[in-house]
């Protein structure tokens, strides 16, 4: 029986880590798919406070690791496909093993979500269709690329592969971009990005080989179709929650987001399970911002098992 189990190692469920360790509660965490979180794929982050010259993402959520194994926590890899919340032991079960634990903090974030137009899948990986360009912009050296998607993601990600593109077709639905002013103005105004504005991605074209060779896009004002010579697609068009294995057990809004109880940010209704994180919040997002939530999610989880005398 655990004191405490944290599901996932972004920022939100590491912050919890480091505050339930300090606490003497010995959390087990468990690493899921992506290990680190989001923050992973991201190149420099400027906006954590503390670092005036930023840091790569990927050394941030490494320090964070190591500081809350530090204070004693454990971390296992498995990944959590059903769950009993309804008794008092917390039961939650992975493909091989069943975990027992009093408190549960969950911070599972956020996933990527895909256009879901053909070619995507098949050419997903390797092939030149993803969804990181801090992972796979080098192999684009000196190609042309496109990314879809008008939010800071799209921005990030096209801004980012302006160190190795030759050019960048930054392919977006409307015809303005939804990201931040700063973000959107360095994008436009960086000669080797060029908009496609008010068009949809219908199909990712395949060469002999099985890889990317260009997109065949739709103006959604015009309805004239057209191909574009590409040889990557980088998709990011926003993420959708990691929260699969509760519906049923715990309340879900409409885009399967966590919903707290009312007044807190982090409580859930079953007594015990708290939220923290992009899978909680579909408005900040920020890293700053889940590791707040973390933090309240592991003082919480603390007063509820001193309050339950164990
Ligand atoms: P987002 O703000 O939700 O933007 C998603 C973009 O993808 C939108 O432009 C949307 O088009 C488009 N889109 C969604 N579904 C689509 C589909 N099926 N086909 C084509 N286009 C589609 O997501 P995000 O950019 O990942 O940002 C999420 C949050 O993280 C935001 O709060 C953002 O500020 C923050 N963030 C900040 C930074 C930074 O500060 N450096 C970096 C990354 C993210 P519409 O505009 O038409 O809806």
């Amino acid at each position: 029986m655990e004191n405490v189990l944290i599901l996932g190692t972004g920022c939100a469920g590491l912050t919890a880590a480091i505050y339930t360790a300090r606490a003497n509660l010995r959390p087990l965490v468990l690493e899921g798919v992506q290990p680190g979180g989001q923050l992973t794929t991201t190149s420099e982050v400027e906006n954590f406070p503390g670092f005036p010259e930023g840091i790569d993402g990927f050394e941030l959520m490494d320090r964070l690791r190591q500081q809350a194994a530090r204070f004693g926590t454990r971390f296992q890899s498995d990944f959590i496909e059903r769950v009993d919340l309804s008794g008092p032991e917390k039961i939650l079960h992975s493909a091989t093993q069943a975990y027992k634990t009093r408190a549960l903090i969950i911070a599972t974030g956020a996933s990527p979500r895909m256009l879901g137009v053909p070619g995507e899948r098949e050419m997903f990986g390797g092939k030149g269709v993803t969804t990181c360009a801090t992972c796979d912009g080098a192999f684009y050296r000196g190609m042309e690329v496109a990314v879809a998607g008008g939010g800071d993601s799209a921005c990030e990600e096209a801004l980012f592969l302006t160190r190795f593109c030759a050019k960048i077709y930054l392919i977006h639905r409307r015809g303005e971009l939804r990201a931040s002013d700063i973000m959107a103005k360095r994008t436009l105004d960086n000669p080797k990005i060029q908009p496609v504005w008010n068009t949809h991605i219908e199909r990712v074209l395949s060469d002999d080989h099985g890889h990317v060779r260009g997109l065949a896009l739709k103006n959604n004002q015009t309805g004239a179709g057209s191909e574009l010579a590409v040889k990557g697609l980088f998709v990011a068009i926003g993420h959708h929650p990691n929260s699969q294995a509760f519906v049923g057990a715990l309340p879900l809004d409409e885009h399967g987001y966590f919903l707290p109880e009312a007044g807190s940010a982090v409580r859930t209704k079953m007594p015990g399970v708290f939220v923290a994180g992009d899978c909680a919040d579909h408005v900040y997002r920020q890293a700053v911002t889940a590791a707040g939530l973390g933090c309240q999610a592991a003082i919480e989880a603390e007063r509820w098992l001193e309050e339950g005398g164990y």
